[in-house]
């Protein structure tokens, strides 16, 4: 790689602007409180070596800091995605500012780069905004969405839908099926199975994990689960369930965009049932150390690795495994909690420490577009 071309992508001065614009519109008085975390992004840059890139984005639905660091605590290993080429963190503030964002509103500014209200999925104002995923079908890259509950959750939903509300299922499915997308895989089989007939009318229609190697054009899975270890043939983890798409997604000539949801953290962080969201947040690592794997071995290859919200208000004050209960959690519902924001590959970043979930959109998108 030495003696490559480096081109430097500076979009920081963007996000700055478009925040700086839409949160004076909406606030007013507000504005200053989130005028100081925004200007924190000024100094985002990314250099590479000008070649094409392929860009996995993973996102650990509800996954805090202290989630990561609980999860270290109780399965005593270095939680992997801390091994990244870059650290940093992320704030999630939608719209709906004086409360925390939800999945949908989060998604769509991960995906499009746009704050939005929450509930809407992939829209603002009334127009639809262009996701990632939507930038790398119109460059003739491959493209795949895949969530550990139905893909047709909010957040799956944000990189593959547009809609006034993430509760109308029926038009985000519709929305998928026209998309072009060529894979999506998730559970709630129960759901999908009585629509088989509309599926296969774009897509072939998947239940059991061992028939996703001989499907051939674009493929909708929906397992009736995605256990956190392999069960079988039938059933896969989230780790083999990104393996068997980058085996499809890397073929492509022209590259690939592929979003990975692990969906549970934030499920069982609503319920405060600590044991059960570590759990989740174990296999979502192991998915990225396999991603992360398999994108060495590729090379051109960007993981990013983060979450749209922390869940639970969870604290962590340097608790041994045995010592992790229930009572961390402070809260059953969305806190406004910055969250883990990691990258691997082989770029050489200058990103500031704390930046905003919209600059992770506009990140890949420039690169994308570069
Ligand atoms: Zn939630």
């Amino acid at each position: 790689m030495e003696n490559t071309t480096k081109k430097w992508l500076k979009i920081a001065a963007i996000v700055l602007a478009v925040l700086i614009v839409a949160m004076s519109a909406t606030l007013g008085g507000m504005a200053a409180a989130h005028y100081a975390k925004v200007s924190e992004v000024e100094s985002v840059q990314i250099e590479y070596n000008g070649e094409k890139l392929n860009i996995i984005l993973m996102i650990g639905d509800g996954m805090g800091f202290n989630h990561v660091k609980a999860a270290t605590a109780e399965y005593g290993d270095l939680f992997f995605a801390t091994s990244a080429d870059y650290a940093g963190s992320v704030t999630t503030f939608s719209r709906d500012v004086f409360g925390p964002t939800d999945s949908a509103a989060a998604a769509t500014a991960l995906a499009s780069g746009t704050k939005t209200d929450n509930g809407k999925v992939g829209m603002y104002g009334g127009k639809d905004l262009m996701s990632t995923t939507e930038l790398a079908m119109s460059l003739g890259m491959a493209t795949g969405v895949i969530a550990t509950e139905g893909v047709d959750g909010a957040t799956p939903a944000g990189f593959s839908a547009h809609t006034s509300s993430r509760s109308n299922l029926d038009e985000i499915l519709q929305d998928q099926l026209n998309s072009g997308i060529d894979l999506f895989f998730g559970s709630n089989s129960e759901r999908y199975e009585p629509l088989k007939g509309q599926i296969e009318k774009s897509y072939t229609y998947v239940d059991a994990y061992s028939d996703i190697a001989g499907s051939s054009g674009k493929i909708f899975a929906a397992f009736d689960e995605i256990p956190l270890a392999a069960d079988g043939e039938s059933k896969p983890t989230l780790a083999s369930l990104a393996v068997a798409a980058l085996d499809i997604l890397s073929k492509d000539a022209d590259g690939f965009f592929l979003m990975i949801e692990e969906s549970h953290i934030d499920k069982y962080s609503h319920n405060n049932q600590l044991a059960d969201a570590l759990e989740h947040v174990k296999a979502y690592d192991n998915a990225v150390k396999a991603v992360v794997e398999y994108a060495k071995e590729i090379g051109n290859t960007i993981v990013i690795v983060t979450a749209d919200h922390e869940t639970g208000g969870l604290q962590y004050n340097g608790e041994t495994a045995a010592q992790l209960s229930d009572d961390m959690y402070t809260k059953g519902s969305h806190s406004k909690a910055d969250v883990p924001f990691y990258v691997f590959g082989d770029v050489d970043y200058d990103f500031a420490q704390v930046t905003d979930n919209t600059l992770i959109a506009k990140l890949c998108q420039a690169i994308l577009a570069a």
